[in-house]
């Protein structure tokens, strides 16, 4: 059986090793850092993350979606937070559908245990590659100070986005790159769990407090807790870059958040400690070199948070390729390679720019009246003609329709809505039949 080396055993890493594992290759991780499952990882990392549809799809194809179920923290809408303090809940499907927040750590820990427990599979912890020779089909590491080179059949660069094996190929003439960071970053605060160990919000929802050019984020964990996580410009008189010690946060929650500041007891102090991190997307094409090295997940397509897709597009990556692989064989891997990086690029280019596109809705839209009609509108329509319209969040969360077809479908959407949202009167008469069958006829 082929050799396969996995550099990184992240998300898309772990899950990559356990299901070629599965089907019998002799696989290779090498991660950089510790074992997740040592006890001293993953203090500081308390990022939640939400699993959707194409997430839960890749876990039931290697038949791991039970374990992972039993850590997840399921969200059927979104909550809303106005200034006043008003809260508003809006499911996300009509058949009653949820996402999924899971731990980061936790689900890393639970693929790293299941690759793990194959005997074709084995996993070297601080050891960090350097590089890759794709024509050798070499690996470089460097553990414990040593150097170590190891060759394979194929090479998977999941060492995220400041990948080394996409360095490797960035030095290759005709392979694309590219990386932009937006001008918003982030900052966590921890939301625990009240004194008698109750949640403090709806653990039934994700939390937004919507201004306009930045917003809060509040995801629930598995002990009544919640990770909050405040998105804003860099820039301006609130911008992250203004905001340093205990005293500015707490002025920026008091003129901006103030019903979450009873929630956190010590903010400030959250506040100035906890980082502030910067967010880029990262393109590249194609997302694989020859005929042994590819790049899955964030080493590929590293994309702003706000779709909360980039793990799921990172395990859609592997599931796509494993699913080559059961129909065309590894036999001609070069063309198998060239099918993948054939059916992700336009997938990870879209939904970069869905991502984007939901930073607006996230922050400054789902406040605004106009944004929550269309919201009604559009589920009407669904529940009438449900195989004629599905809202483009659908599709991204809900759905496996590629993500390029669900971007084409939403630009197609909003053409139609913003005709409809122009008509006289669509306040009131938003759920006549007039007002359906105009959308029908657009459609
Ligand atoms: C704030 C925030 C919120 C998010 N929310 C969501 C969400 O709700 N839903 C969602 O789907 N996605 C979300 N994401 C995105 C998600 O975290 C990533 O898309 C996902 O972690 C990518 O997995 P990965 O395995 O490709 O990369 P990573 O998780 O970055 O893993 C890469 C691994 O490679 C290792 N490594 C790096 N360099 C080397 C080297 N040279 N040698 C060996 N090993 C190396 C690293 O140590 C790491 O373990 C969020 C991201 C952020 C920042």
């Amino acid at each position: 059986m082929k050799k396969v080396i996995i550099v990184g055993a992240g998300l898309a890493g772990s899950y990559m090793a356990y299901t070629l594992g599965t089907k019998g290759y002799n696989v290779e991780v090498f991660e950089k850092r510790q074992d997740p499952r040592s006890a001293s990882y993953g203090s500081g990392r308390s990022i939640n993350l939400v699993v959707g549809h194409r997430g839960w799809t890749a876990l039931k194809y290697a038949g791991i979606e039970e374990p992972i179920r039993q850590i997840v923290v399921p969200a059927h809408g979104r909550q809303i937070h106005d200034i006043e303090g008003n809260e508003s809940y809006f499911p996300y499907s009509i058949k009653g559908k949820a996402i999924h927040s899971i731990s980061r750590s936790e689900f890393n820990k639970k693929l790293v245990e299941l690759a793990d427990s194959l005997p074709n599979v084995s996993l070297h912890f601080n050891t960090s590659c350097s590089g890759v020779d794709t024509k050798a089909g070499i690996a470089y590491f460097v553990g414990d100070n040593n150097p170590i080179e190891v060759k394979a059949d194929l090479i998977v660069g999941a060492d995220g986005a400041g990948s080394a094996v996409r360095k490797s190929l960035q030095g290759i003439p005709r392979f694309n790159f590219s990386q932009e960071y937006i001008d918003s970053g982030y900052k966590e605060v921890h939301i625990p769990a009240a004194e008698d160990g109750s949640p403090q919000l709806n653990l039934d929802a994700l939390h937004i407090w919507p201004r306009g050019q930045f917003m809060l984020m509040g995801l629930a964990n598995t002990d009544n807790g919640f990770t909050g996580t405040v998105f804003a410009p860099y820039d301006g008189e609130f911008g992250l870059d203004h905001l340093h010690t205990a005293e500015d946060g707490l002025r920026y929650f008091k003129k901006y958040f103030k019903d979450a500041i009873p929630l956190i007891p010590n903010l400030g102090e959250q506040w100035e400690n906890n980082p502030t991190s910067a967010l880029a997307i990262i393109r590249c094409k194609p997302y694989h070199w020859g005929s042994n090295t590819m790049l899955i997940g964030d080493a590929a397509h590293a994309i702003v948070p706000f779709y909360g897709e980039g793990m799921n597009a990172s395990l859609e990556d592997v599931r796509v390729f494993c699913e080559l692989l059961d129909t065309h064989g590894d036999s001609d891997l070069q063309a198998v390679l060239q099918e993948y990086s054939k059916q992700r690029v336009p997938a990870g280019n879209a939904i970069a720019d869905l991502s984007l596109r939901n930073f607006v809705e996230m922050r400054d839209l789902v406040a605004d009246p106009k944004f929550q009609l269309r919201k009604k509108i559009e589920a009407k329509v669904q529940r009438n003609n449900p195989e004629l319209w599905t809202p483009l969040y659908t599709q991204v969360k809900f759905t496996n329709i590629p993500y390029y077809d669900a971007l084409m479908e939403g630009q197609r959407h909003d053409v139609i809505m913003e005709e409809v949202l122009a008509m006289p009167g669509i306040e009131n008469n938003w759920d006549s039949d007039e007002v359906e069958q105009m959308i029908l006829k657009a459609l």
